[in-house]
Order: structure tokens, then sequence, then C-alpha cells
């Protein structure tokens, strides 16, 4: 998975390689498919939703340049694994799932794991994680229209979001906050679920 689908691909960070190399992703995949959990494709995790592509993993991680001090809101943990690989570059992560389900599950999984830097609640991460910003980096698998507000609210200054935005034509936004504004750094068209707004 590593060398066919990431590193032939472009994401050549050594640290998030060796961090993806150390999750074990078929724990994160239900039972029913996880001999496919290796492949180059989503796979379902139950309640419409999916567990990303192993290269959109690395891409986005790869983007957001993480470091050991940092701390990291992320929203639509789903199956948990973005977020397991987030914790192996030893990140703090913050992260919230709306479907309580899930949550429970993957809070269960990366219990197992030892994963003691991962806060996970169950929740609408449409107006982020309030009580415990602002973050260095933000990353959301769930793609809403615009950025929502209290991302960059919540953001540090100098901080990297990556956000996939839109229904049609949906692109992944990767951008920094500079001056209380999000610069753009890159795009790439992408295909994630739509961001649920419970409110
Ligand atoms: N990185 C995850 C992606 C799961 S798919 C993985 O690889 O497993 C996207 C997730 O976003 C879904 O689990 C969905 O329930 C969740 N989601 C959608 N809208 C949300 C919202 N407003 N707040 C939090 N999570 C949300």
């Amino acid at each position: 998975m590593i060398a066919e689908q990431i590193r032939a691909r472009g994401v050549r960070d050594q640290r998030v390689l060796d961090a993806m190399n150390r999750v074990p992703r078929h724990l994160f995949v239900p039972g029913a498919e996880r001999h496919e959990a290796y492949e180059d494709h989503p796979i379902p995790i139950g309640f419409g939703q999916t567990i990303s592509q192993p290269y959109i993993v690395a891409f986005m991680t790869e983007a957001l340049g993480v470091e050991p001090s940092h701390r990291v809101l992320e929203i639509g943990a789903g199956s948990g694994y973005q977020t397991a690989v987030l914790a192996e570059l030893g990140a703090t992560v913050y992260a919230v799932e709306v479907i309580e389900a899930l949550a429970i599950r993957a809070r269960q999984l990366l219990d197992e794991l030892h994963y003691a830097n991962v806060h996970l609640r169950a929740g609408d991460g449409y107006a982020g994680w309030p009580e415990h910003a602002p973050y260095d980096r933000i990353i959301a698998a769930a793609a809403p229209d615009d950025i929502p507000r209290a991302f960059i609210d919540q953001l540090v200054e100098g901080g990297i979001l990556a956000i996939p935005l839109g229904v049609i034509n949906q692109q992944l936004h990767v951008s920094r906050r500079v001056g209380g504004k999000q610069e753009t750094i890159g795009t790439m068209p992408v295909r994630f679920v739509p961001m649920i707004k419970k409110a």
C-alpha cells in the first residue's frame, strides 16, 4: 500500500509514510470488508460512511505538516484511521464524529491501540471544538459548501486547514491562516461525503 499507492504517487514525507506503516488499517475496517483494507479505494464502515482511500489520508496528512507539538482538530473521525495516523505523528488530536455509533467504535479501538494523545467525542463538528481551541492544524473528512467560520476562528495564526468543499466539482482546499484570513496553498479534486449540519 505504502510503496505502490502512496510513495509512487508523490507523498515523500518519511514521517507520514512511517506513521501509516505503523497503523494497522485492517482493524479500522469492518470484518466483512477487512480483506480489502489495504486496497486503493474507500471502504464502507456502516451508516452510509466510508474509511477514506489510503492515498487521500497520506496526501492530506503530508499537506498539514504535523509536528509532535501540534494540537490538531479533526472533523469526521469515522473509523478513527486518520485519527491514528495523526496520533502516530505525535500530535494531540481532538476528533469529532457526528454519528455516535461510529464515535464509540473509533474511541474503543483507539483506546485498545493505546493512543493516549487522542480525544474523541460524538457531536456535530460544524462548530469545531471551541473548548480546546486554538488548533495548529484542522482537517475535515466531510464537505461543507464553504469553510465554517468556527474553523478559521479556532486556527492559530499561521495554522493550516485541509478541507473538502462543495458538492459538484468538490475540491480539497489546503490553506494557511494569515492575518485572520485563509490563504490557499493548493487544491485537488476529491470526493468526500457532505458535512452533516445537525443544528
Ligand atoms: N477519516 C475518516 C472518514 C470518514 S467519512 C475515515 O477514514 O474513517 C467522513 C465522516 O464525517 C463520517 O463518519 C461522517 O459521519 C462524519 N461527519 C459528517 N458530518 C459531520 C459533522 N458535522 N461533524 C462531525 N462529523 C461529521
